[in-house]
Order: C-alpha cells, then structure tokens, then sequence
C-alpha cells in the first residue's frame, strides 16, 4: 500500500467572525468584480478562442454574467481534441499508476488548500449554491472524489492475483479501454464534473470532457487545477460544446471507446440509441455509463419520530432548491400523523430565505436559468390547478433579478398526480397522506408508481416496518436510507447511483466505477 490513509475531506461551519466566512466572502467579491472571464477550450494543453461564444449567466442575479466560454465552432477542433487525446494515449496508459495517482493527489490537495474559496465561488455565482452546499460539491466531494478514487484504483491493482498451475505464472494487467472516453457532466455538482472526467483518466484512459454550459466557469477553475497538478496535455481535453454537433461527430468516430454521463434521463436514452446506431462504425463496444433522473421518495411510518423526520423531508426537497438527483420530491405520510408532520413542516418551512448567494443568511438561491425556471413553475401552476392538490407553502416565483423559485409544499389526495410522477428538478415536494393499514400498499405503490430508482428514504422506529419497506422498495431506490434523508451521498461512505431509468447504477465513488473503464488482459506465462 503506497497511499496514506484516506479521509473525508472536512467542512468548516463558515459561523459569523471566523477566518473562513471572511475569506470565502473576499474571493465571491473579488471573483464578482473581475467577472466576466473569458474561458476557452483547451486542446492538448492550448488555450483556443474559436469565437464561437456562450454566456454563463449568475443565477442569482441573471442580469450580470460571471463568464463568456468559447465552444468548437468547428468539426476541425472536435477532431483535433480527439486527435489530441489519442496521441496523448500511449505515454499516459503506460505510466505507472503511482504517477497517475499523484497527479490526482496533488489536485485534490490544491482544491483543499490553494483553491478552496475560488472553486466555491465560481460554484455559488455560477450554479446558485450557498456556501453550504458549495463547499460539501466543489471543496468536499470534489476532493473526496479524487482521493477515494486513487485508493480504489490502487485496491483494484493490488488485489490476489490469479491461481498458477505447476511451471506456470498467471496474472491479471489492468488495461484502459481502446479509443477515448467522452465525458459529459451536469451543472448541478462541481465535483460530477471532476468525477466524471478524472475517474477514467485515472485508469489510464484519455477523455474529451464536455462539462455543462451553467457550469463552464468552476469546471474550468477545475480544469486548470488539474493542469497545474501536472497532467499531461491532451489527456483530458476541456471542450465547452457546443453539445448535439459535437456529440454527433464523437459518436460517428471508430475509436468512441466509453461515454461517461451524468444528466437526464432524455439525454442519455438518445445518446444510448445514437451509440447503438452507430455500432457497426466503432472499433470497440462502447462502454456506456450514466447517472440520470429520480423521483425520489420519503416514506414515514407512523412509529417515526416526526420533527427530525419533517427537517429531513426540508432538507431533501430544497436544499439547493431541489436540484440534486438525489433530491425528495414525493413524500408518504401516514393519516394518523399527518397534522403533526404538518404542523412541524410548516413552522419550520416558515424559517427559510430565499435570495442571492453572496448574502450567507439565505438558505436558498435561484434556480439554474430560464429554462429551469419555466419548468419549476409550469409544475406548480399545474398543481394549482388540481383539484385533487392543494399548495399549502409557497408557491410563488419571481425571475426580475434571479430565477427565483420559493420552495414549495403541495398535499394531494391523488399518489399519481403528475407532481408525485414527474421530474421536477427543483424546490416542489408533493406529499400524499396514506391510509395507516396501507403501509405495506403504500410500499407497492412507491416501488411501481416512476420509472426511475434513485434513492429514498424510509423513516420508522419500527424494526418490522423498516425490513418490510426494505424489501418491499428493493428497486425504487440504488441509494436507500433509514432515519435520514434522501439527499448527501458522502464519497467512500455511501457509493451513488441509482438503476432503472436512474442509470447505469455503476455507483460514483466506488470501484465498481473504475472497473467499467479497464479492459483486463490475462497473461499466462509457462516456464
Ligand atoms: N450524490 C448527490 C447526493 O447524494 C447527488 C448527485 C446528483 O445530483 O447527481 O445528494
């Protein structure tokens, strides 16, 4: 073992007067007052102004843009990143694991330390996290990532090797995949994006990363760092779009080796059937991996302790208002003790702010953008207009200075409205109160009424309840938690990834990830 033990990286609690607020505040100034940047692509280590440029908007404060990203206004540059990676390919595979590792290591620990309130500031303006949630993503899970990374990496090289017969010598070579990986991450986790480009780099693979165009700004920081840890240019080429074309003509290449994906449902079932459409064209089966949608759910028994279980349910549904994977979004409760539920819901919901990511005080920011923003809604008004549901908190929204979205209850009567079937992907919660007998009913409907399997979250005093719930809700959920909430995966804690229309279930922050970007030769020498 050559790698110190890992940790989880700490948190600071940012309290009023520490050293921490002070400095996280100057870098959202500085970074505020020299925005707009100017971030281009980057192929085998070169800095591209293609002109072709987009805008990443503040969410918080959608008149002021934090930077204009430059994209491949051509075939050309798409394919020069591809060309890039492969040449890049040789030198890289074949360095040893411990100089792959220490890259990563090194990365991780000028996130931790030089970088720290810069990556959380571009992750609060640029994608409406407060400091809170942008530390846990850009600090936390993004170094978290690259460490537990190297530590799976180097349990999967160290392990037994295979049996020898008399005068022979077995053993297994933890080969990349042929071609390159095309890496696509979502705007939501700084750390995704981190994630889904170094896990197959790690592993010896060389990758076109496309990171989300709301997050183009702390994905580029990222970018940077990894380049300042020493990796070498055009192992993971950095290429902001612009997405259908460019997926496309990557698709269309014979050495497409593996697509790493964290997005939506609709974008991976399209990218999965262009892949299968061009199967004939490619050297390689591709590997195909992808984290996607949820409809994830809290189910309370009525021997549940009711506050912490209605702090949770808060927590889940609009923590970075709603727009996790991971977030709640459907809530079971039973009949007999729904008022209490309420009651403890309400008072606390009533606690909650909403405004700009600057301001520390606010539990809540923007949503992403328009887009975003026109969906969430279209979702309430359609609730409003329900018989069957009723908005008992929330329900307005106000986009003149941000994409303002307050965080929303709605109670039915109807387990398959379309609030309680749909992804929302922001701050709406729908509960439905059950029939005290129909616990185990209530367990059904959960696991058949979405498509998707993600996670959820069963709380219960009752041992019985919960194996019940546990068996019962065996495909509902690849995340499943007892007595707490539905959103926080921690790396090297509990692996994420959800099955159904959720993903390929191949667990972020594990090493059944790794395994999915080797191609192991077995040797066998005979003496
Ligand atoms: N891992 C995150 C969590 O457990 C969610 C990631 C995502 O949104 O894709 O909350």
């Amino acid at each position: 073992i050559r790698l110190p033990a890992i940790k989880n990286e700490p948190c600071y609690d940012y309290a009023k007067g520490s050293l921490e607020r002070a400095k996280l505040e100057q870098a959202l100034k500085e970074m505020r007052a020299k925005a707009p940047f100017d971030v281009p692509v980057v192929i085998n280590g070169k800095e591209i102004r293609s002109g072709k440029v987009e805008e990443q908007l503040i969410s918080c404060d959608h008149k002021k843009m934090l930077c204009k990203y430059h994209t491949t206004d051509s075939k050309e540059l798409v394919q020069q990143a591809i060309d890039g990676a492969l040449q890049a390919k040789d030198k890289w595979e074949m360095m040893p694991l411990y100089d792959r590792m220490a890259i990563f290591m090194k990365a991780a620990e000028l996130i931790s330390t030089k970088y720290r309130y810069e990556v959380m500031a571009a992750t609060m303006l640029g994608q409406g996290k407060n400091a809170w949630q942008a530390e846990i993503d850009a600090a936390a899970e993004a170094v978290d990532f690259l460490r537990f990374n190297c530590k799976y990496a180097e349990q999967i090289y160290s392990q037994q090797p295979p049996e020898n017969a008399t005068g022979v010598w077995n053993h297994t070579e933890h080969r990349p995949l042929e071609g390159f990986v095309y890496a696509v991450s979502p705007f939501n986790f700084t750390a995704i994006g981190v994630n889904i480009c170094t896990a197959p780099a790690l592993m010896g693979n060389v990758v076109v990363w496309k990171p989300a165009p709301a997050a183009t700004y702390s994905n580029y920081l990222m970018y940077k760092i990894l380049e300042e840890a020493g990796l070498p240019a055009g192992v993971i080429q950095f290429v902001p779009g612009p997405a259908p074309e460019m997926t496309k003509q990557i698709f269309a290449h014979r050495e497409f080796a593996g697509l790493h994906f964290t997005g939506s449902t609709f974008v991976f079932k399209n990218m999965w059937q262009a892949i299968g459409e061009n199967i004939h064209k490619y050297k390689y089966y591709p590997r195909i991996v992808g984290e996607t949608g949820g409809k994830n759910f809290h189910l309370v028994h009525p021997s549940a302790l009711i506050r912490p279980a209605a702090l949770q349910t808060l927590r889940a549904a609009f923590e970075f208002q709603g727009q996790k994977c991971s977030a709640l979004s459907r809530c079971y409760v039973p009949k007999s003790r729904w008022e209490e539920f309420k009651a403890e819901l309400l008072k606390e919901h009533a606690k909650i702010t909403v405004g700009p990511v600057d301001d520390l005080s606010h539990f809540m920011s923007a949503v992403i953008n328009r887009q975003a923003f026109d969906k969430i809604t279209g979702f309430i008004e359609h609730a409003r207009k329900q018989p069957d549901c009723e908005i008992i908190a929330g329900g307005q929204y106000d986009d003149s200075q941000g994409y303002y979205v307050q965080p929303t209850v709605i109670v039915t009567t109807n387990p398959h409205t379309k609030t309680m079937t749909d992804e929302i992907f922001g701050p709406v919660v729908t509960i439905y109160a059950y029939e005290d007998n129909q616990f185990e009913a209530t367990c059904d409907l959960i696991e058949t009424t979405v498509e998707y399997g993600l996670t959820g979250a069963i709380f219960s005093q009752d041992r019985e309840a919960i194996v019940l719930a546990s068996n019962k809700l065996r495909h509902a959920a690849g995340n499943f938690y007892i007595n707490d909430k539905c959103t926080g995966a921690v790396v090297g804690q509990q692996p994420f990834g959800g099955a159904r229309a959720s993903g390929t279930n191949d667990k972020a922050g594990s090493a059944t990830l790794l395994y999915r970007f080797l191609s192991p030769r077995s040797v066998k020498e005979t003496f």
